[in-house]
Parts: C-alpha cells; structure tokens; sequence
C-alpha cells in the first residue's frame, strides 16, 4: 500500500505543482487586474418576446488585459470565488451597471432597459452586511432600486438557507427583484419557489436549445412556463439562437428572452448605439 501511495504521488506530484503555480499567478494577476481596471462589464440586451423590443439588459463581467484579447468570465470566475475576489468583482459589475442603467434612462428615456440584472455568486450570501451594501451601491448611482434584479443560482440554497432567506427578504422589502438563473439545472426543487421571495425566473438555456428536439423537453418548457404563470412570476428564456424558438416560447407564455438571435453580450458603447437605431426607427 506504502509503494502504491508513492507512486500516485509521484504522478501526479508534477501536475499538481503546475496547477497550484498556474492559479497561484492567475490569482495575483486578477487581483492587478482589478487594481489596473482592466475588467469590463458587457450587457446583454433583454427583448419582449411579442414585439422583440429592449425590456431590460444582463451585466456580465469581462477581463481584458491589455493588448490580449477578452478573457470570459469561465475562465476567472471560479478562481475570484475561491479566493473570495468574486466579492469585490460582484460589487464593482454592481455599481457599473446600476449607474449605466441610470445614464441610458436619462438619454433614452422610455426605449432605454426598463432593468438591469447583475449576478450575484453564492459566495455573496456568507455576507451578512450583504443588504447594506447592496443599498449603498444603489443609492450612490441614484437609480430606483425596482429596476436592479439580482440573478442568484439554487445552489445559495444549500447552504444557510435561513440566512439567504432572511437577506433575500430583506432585498424585496427595499423591491429590489431576485431571479432565479439558470432555472432546471442543479439541484431543482420545486419547495425553494414558495419558501424564498422570488420574482422571476430564468430557464437555462439548454431547454431553449433543444426545443423542437424531444417531446420531453418541450413539455418541461411547457410546465415551467405554467407554472411561472401560476406563481406569477416572470419568466426569462436565456440562449435563443433561431427564430424558431420565439414563436415557440412565445406561444407557451415565455415573457422575455436573450440570446444570439437578438445580440450577444456587448460593451456599453455598442449598446447605446443599439438604443439610437432604436430611437430613430
Ligand atoms: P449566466 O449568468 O448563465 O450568463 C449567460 C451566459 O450565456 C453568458 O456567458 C452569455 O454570454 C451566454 N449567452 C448569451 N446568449 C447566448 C446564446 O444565445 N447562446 C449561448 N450558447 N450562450 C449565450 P458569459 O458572459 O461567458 O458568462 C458566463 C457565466 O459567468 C454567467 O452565466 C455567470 O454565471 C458568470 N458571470 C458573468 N458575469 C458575472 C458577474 O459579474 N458576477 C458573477 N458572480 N458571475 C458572473
Ligand atoms: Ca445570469
Ligand atoms: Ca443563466
Ligand atoms: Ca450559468
């Protein structure tokens, strides 16, 4: 057994080194990065699925060192949350898009997102302040806080459940919304819909996908859009591609959706531009 055991490590002593050295320098240069502001944040345009106008807008972080090109947030994300620097990133991606959103309502008035969605990590809930700091944020931009939407994933419910229910109901109670992402992955279960205050819910993209495919699919497409109707919460459909797929959400009671049929995530410059075309025609 003592033979075996040493040999495992010495195979795997090698990766192991390279790995911990690799994040070992990703960490230091994400937290320059932050530093050196070299994140950006990218909206994704959010469009009534009737009459495919603006409705709201997603935040979604970016990391562009200079002269390379962007990194996605796959890529650094995992690693800012075992180090706790998702916690500075989050608030950041926060406080650009509550003061964006606020500058486009200025500019575009009725066409400018009627909301902006922020995601906020699981990492997050450890925060017991979390509440004050999220309502200092928003006062700071000035933007009335009915028009932030929190994106949180099941996996906050996990952990602290009455911790996140209590901050959570501390968020509605200032109407702040909360979204629940990437609806019908993870640990599904269908009690965190009465217990936590919810106000929309987001399907993953991977039913968007394959609808059309399996008759399975389309029925939990199908259910999930009655049963968001029932609680009456809204409903968001993330990764439409084809035309195809807004009929059919459209006809199974899906609200809103994003995608790249519509746009993919752009930066702000790119997304005022989509405001003025909209202005003009
Ligand atoms: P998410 O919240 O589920 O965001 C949706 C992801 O789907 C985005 O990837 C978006 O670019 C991508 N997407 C949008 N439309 C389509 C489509 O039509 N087809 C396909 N295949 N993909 C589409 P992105 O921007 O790379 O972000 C990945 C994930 O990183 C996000 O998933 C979210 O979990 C996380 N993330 C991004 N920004 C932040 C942030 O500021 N804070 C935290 N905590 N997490 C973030
Ligand atoms: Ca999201
Ligand atoms: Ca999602
Ligand atoms: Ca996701």
């Amino acid at each position: 057994a003592k033979a075996k055991g040493k040999a495992c490590h010495e195979i795997f002593a090698p990766t192991m080194h390279l790995s911990a050295l690799k994040e070992l320098h990703l960490e230091s240069d994400l937290r320059q990065a932050i530093q050196r502001k070299e994140l950006v944040v990218y909206y994704q345009p959010i469009f009534r699925l009737d009459t495919q106008q603006i409705i709201g807008a997603e935040a979604l972080v970016r990391w562009h060192p200079p002269g390379k090109s962007l990194i996605p947030p796959n890529d650094f994300i995992p690693i800012a949350e075992e180090t706790g620097l998702i916690i500075d990133i989050d608030r950041w991606v926060l406080q650009c898009a509550c003061q964006q959103l606020h500058q486009w309502q200025k500019e575009f008035k009725d066409l400018a997102p009627h909301f902006i969605s922020v995601n906020l990590s699981p990492k997050q809930f450890s925060d017991p302040y979390l509440t004050n700091t999220i309502t200092e944020i928003i006062s700071a931009t000035e933007l009335p806080k009915e028009y932030l939407k929190l994106e949180i994933t099941e996996t906050v419910f996990l952990k602290n459940s009455n911790t996140v229910l209590e901050i959570l109901s501390q968020l509605q109670q200032l109407n702040i919304q909360i979204c629940l992402d990437d609806f019908g992955t993870g640990y599904s279960s269908l009690s965190y819909l009465h217990r936590f205050p919810l106000n929309s819910l987001k399907i993953d993209r991977s039913f968007v996908s394959h609808l059309g495919q399996t008759t399975k699919n389309d029925a939990i497409v199908r259910i999930v859009g009655s049963l968001a109707n029932e609680l009456e919460l809204e409903l968001i459909a993330e990764g439409i591609e084809e035309s195809y797929q807004i009929e059919a959400l459209n006809h199974l009671g899906y609200q809103w959706g994003q995608g790249y049929y519509f746009s993919p995530p752009i930066d702000d410059q790119a997304f005022s531009l989509l405001l003025k075309k909209n202005r003009i025609y």
